[in-house]
């Protein structure tokens, strides 16, 4: 038995069903890391941003992988709302750019889903590293996977998922300069950013899935 170094469509799209399933199940952590520095919502709105996301994905088969992130994206951005519900829902509308004719998802499919979905989630909400956001989970995130595109899937997804963990820490030591933890100043010290933990999170459930037997 072997973990997973690349996966057809059913598995994508399973997959993205544990981490849908894992997100939600991540609510009340989320929802005390949103507490300690912004308004207590993200654990909320997170959740029912996936919960949607799973109906969806349960309604129906998609072909390719680019039209399975544009419906994740789609869908977590009119259901999610506020700030999160479009950098979230960008990440993966953005992701899709370069995936629209893919059907299997490997190392380097996972690089153009980050790569893509960084520079999208930059444009939107203009966010740079070192702002306290999810961009300094997801930055180390998507350097790392372009790094090991030509890796197996389960190799890669464990080194981004470290990447994205360390970059999700690192929040701790960041002051906000942007969204509602700006208004806290130092008072943001010591805690991660929440959209951070929920970037590190996704991966940890992808690389969760990956690392079964197949
Ligand atoms: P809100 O800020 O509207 O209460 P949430 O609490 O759901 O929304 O989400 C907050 C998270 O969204 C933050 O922790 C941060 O990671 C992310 N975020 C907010 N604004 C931006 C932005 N401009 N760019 C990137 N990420 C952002
Ligand atoms: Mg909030």
């Amino acid at each position: 038995m072997m973990a997973r170094s690349q996966l057809g469509m059913p598995e994508t799209q399973e997959m993205f069903v544990h981490l849908s399933k894992g997100m939600v199940e991540s609510k009340d952590l989320l929802t005390q890391a949103d507490k300690a520095i912004g308004d207590g919502d993200h654990g909320v709105g997170m959740a029912r941003g996936f919960e949607a996301v799973l109906q969806k994905l349960q309604g129906g088969d998609f072909a390719t992988i680019g039209e399975l992130l544009k419906a994740v994206g789609m869908t977590l951005m009119t259901s999610i709302g506020g700030a999160s519900g479009a950098v979230f829902g960008t990440l993966f509308r953005g992701g899709a750019k370069q995936l629209g004719d893919r059907s299997i998802f490997d190392a380097e499919v996972l690089s153009l889903l980050l790569v893509d979905g960084l520079d999208a989630v930059k444009v939107r909400g203009k966010a740079k590293p070192g702002d306290k956001t999810m961009v300094d989970a997801l930055e180390p995130a998507a350097f790392k996977s372009h790094e090991l595109r030509s890796a197996p899937l389960d190799e890669s997804l464990a080194a981004v998922t470290e990447a994205a963990r360390q970059g999700m820490e690192g929040t701790k030591e960041i002051v906000a300069t942007i969204g509602k933890a700006k208004t806290l100043g130092d008072r943001s010290l010591g805690h991660p950013d929440p959209g951070a933990i929920s970037t590190y999170l996704m991966l940890e459930f992808m690389r969760e899935y990956v690392a079964r037997d197949a």
